[in-house]
């Protein structure tokens, strides 16, 4: 016996492939596709290890070190995730 047939396990789904390109709507796959595409294309990097970063978690890092000189201008500033601003790029 198929599992997917235990009663035990109805909570299970059988993946259904997106394959049909005949159709003329948009499958929720394909939905959470270009969502994604369109999302992904327009989220903000970390601009010293080029990473994605969530708006709730960013710092804004010194360009030029303050050590180094650099001052709280908007022109020395990025934006960085907290690890990269506090650890190894110092
Ligand atoms: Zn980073």
């Amino acid at each position: 016996m198929e599992i997917i047939k235990c009663p035990e396990f109805n909570y299970l789904t059988l993946y259904k492939s997106d394959v049909d390109i005949s159709s003329k709507e948009f499958s929720s796959g394909r939905k959470s596709a270009v969502y994604i595409r369109d999302a992904i294309s327009k989220a903000s990097k970390c601009k010293i290890c080029n990473g994605y970063i969530h708006k709730n978690s960013l710092t804004i890092d010194h360009i030029t070190r303050k050590e180094d000189g650099g001052l709280g201008l908007i022109d020395n500033g990025q934006i960085s995730h907290p690890y990269c601003n506090t650890t190894y790029k110092n």
